[in-house]
């Protein structure tokens, strides 16, 4: 497949992509049985996983979908990803982040800290995709469908230069 200039071949079928969203829904299911969870997606990338995935939710819960976007002025504690459309309060609530890909995971520590700070009871993270060999930051990733080697993926929600994710499969560059 191609996107833009590069080319891209079959690495995820939608078979194994839906495969692992079920055992990952059905350890939610589980996990949280006794909660009323509150779902947070991250858009863009995450948008067919956290569909996929909230259809094989079996609990009584809600979903929120926010943006990330870096503030212009760096604070002292560093750059701190703005949360946009962050509605719910989720002070005592039992967060579920849902994200496609953690690679070195900066972005999942910088919203993990965001949520914790706010006072939730509990954070935890689902990612269909994580990079273990570019994970540089201690992030706790609770539910993972796939740990895939250090290489670029599109399709299935994800994007090379916003193009490329329209795919009901994922796909690696070509080395
Ligand atoms: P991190 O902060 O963990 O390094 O990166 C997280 C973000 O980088 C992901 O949410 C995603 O937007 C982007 N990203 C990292 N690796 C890939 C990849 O292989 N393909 C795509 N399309 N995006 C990626």
């Amino acid at each position: 497949m191609k996107v833009k200039d590069k080319n891209f071949v079959s690495y995820l079928s939608e078979e194994e992509i839906q495969k692992a969203t079920k055992r990952l829904a059905s350890q939610l299911n589980k996990d949280y049985k006794e909660t009323k969870p509150l779902f947070i997606a991250i858009l863009n990338g995450s948008f067919m996983f956290a569909s996929d995935l909230f259809k094989e939710i079996k609990l009584e819960c809600e979903i929120s979908f926010i943006k990330l976007s870096s503030y212009d002025e760096m604070s002292s504690t560093g750059n701190v990803l703005e949360l946009i459309g962050l509605n719910e309060n989720v002070f005592h609530r039992d967060v579920v982040i849902i994200e496609d890909i953690v690679d070195t995971g900066n972005t999942m520590k910088n919203v993990l800290e965001q949520f914790k700070d706010r006072g939730v009871k509990s954070v935890e993270v689902v990612s269909l995709l994580i990079k273990p060999e570019a994970l540089a930051n201690d992030v706790e990733v609770k539910y993972v469908g796939f740990e895939i080697p250090n290489k670029f993926v599109v399709g299935y929600g994800l994007d090379y230069d916003g193009f490329g994710r329209n795919t009901k499969a994922i796909y690696q560059l070509k080395s």
